[in-house]
């Protein structure tokens, strides 16, 4: 087992600790409608005392108007809600629903559904669609953006359209399992076995439009065991090394060390980094102690939350997704309060949702996010 900088067991001792249940679903349960809306002017402005009247600018405790779930400015008088400009300017709902409805969303590992939100929390199942897919408007347009640095691992990982991997599908026989091997050292995503007949070519040839392919560099901790700190994604059509130059040059501090699978696509960043690779094939930490543990714990979360909790991603919102997950990997290690807080602080940073706002109306994205070529 391997242990954190104070010598006590990963992982599991945090995440079990009652430390890490301090603002929890059934806190909120016992609030009042009153309090959940002071909670949101708390979590806005830090402070009751301090709140900013987005009219005037005033800094003061406004008076509240609980019947309309509005905030009053003592110096100009105008009222507003704690969730102005915010992608929940619009919200009909009760500011305790609300809150009930972001605390299940954070304290989930692995993503909530909207049908399941909308059963537990008594919503329609259009509202729960919405609301999570601000959400992820919100983590995908505020995310942290600094450049990493230190030791990174890169890896990309297949989805939307399946058969994903090579040595996936062809695992059958040796011969195949060698052929993906070869696949794989050469830098083809995909080896060239035929269709068997033309059902099969035709549904390959649909599926491989929608393939996406989500790619992932992760900052690793300093010590020995405390995994990685900082998570950035991006989707592309395909693992290749204009992709894995572009990204690494945007987004990880030149002279870095990076760790990288065996794929041709990363051989190009030896140019400006110290880089290392995996034989995934063979061996899963080198004798060197390259790995790459840390990307495939970030696909593993979305490939399980892909099969057990929203049954396929749409290469439309992937990235949305991917950064849903980018952000629960980079918030594992924080009390149920900080993710709140986090999420909160965002939430308050995005101003009015762009993409959601009027999505049953028809009005959303017009296509995929920055796909990377
Ligand atoms: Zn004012």
């Amino acid at each position: 087992m391997q242990h954190n900088v104070q010598g006590e067991p990963r992982g599991q001792h945090f995440l079990l600790s009652k430390e890490v249940r301090d603002f929890t679903l059934w806190d909120i349960a016992q609030m009042s409608e009153e309090e959940c809306f002071w909670k949101f002017v708390e979590l806005r402005w830090g402070n009751i005392e301090k709140v900013v009247c987005p009219d005037c600018g005033t800094i003061d405790r406004p008076y509240a108007r609980l019947k309309r779930g509005q905030l009053r400015c003592r110096s100009c008088h105008h009222h507003f809600s704690p969730m102005v400009n915010s992608p929940f300017a619009d919200r009909k709902m009760e500011f305790k629903k609300l809150m009930m409805a972001f605390s299940l969303y954070t304290a989930s590992a692995k993503g909530v559904p909207a049908l399941f939100m909308s059963r537990l929390l008594d919503m329609q199942d259009k509202t729960a669609t919405a609301l999570t897919g601000k959400l992820r408007e919100v983590l995908l347009t505020e995310r942290d953006d600094e450049i990493l640095t230190g030791v990174i691992e890169v890896d990309g990982g297949y989805f939307c359209g399946k058969p994903r991997k090579a040595n996936v599908r062809l695992k059958s026989t040796p011969a195949d399992k060698q052929a993906a091997i070869q696949a794989r050292l050469n830098g083809d995503p995909f080896p060239n076995r035929k269709p068997r007949n033309k059902q099969e070519a035709k549904n390959w040839a649909k599926r491989m439009k929608l393939r996406r392919v989500v790619m992932v560099l992760r900052e690793i901790h300093p010590e020995k065991g405390n995994g990685a700190v900082k998570t950035r994604v991006a989707i592309a059509y395909s693992e290749n090394a204009d992709v894995a130059a572009k990204l690494a040059r945007q987004l990880v501090e030149e002279k870095s060390t990076i760790m990288t699978d065996e794929n041709a696509a990363y051989t190009v960043l030896s140019t400006w980094y110290d880089h290392r690779s995996v034989q995934h094939a063979f061996q899963y930490v080198d004798p060197d102690g390259v790995n790459e543990n840390q990307a495939e714990s970030f696909f593993t979360r979305m490939r399980r939350a892909e099969y057990g909790t929203f049954h396929g991603y749409r290469p439309k919102y992937l990235m949305d997704y991917a950064q849903e997950f980018a952000w629960r990997e980079d918030m594992r290690r924080t009390t149920e309060h900080e993710k709140l807080k986090d999420l909160m602080g965002r939430l308050f940073n995005t101003g009015l949702s762009k993409w959601w706002r009027g999505y049953w109306q028809g009005i959303n994205r017009a296509g995929e996010y920055e796909v990377v070529t």
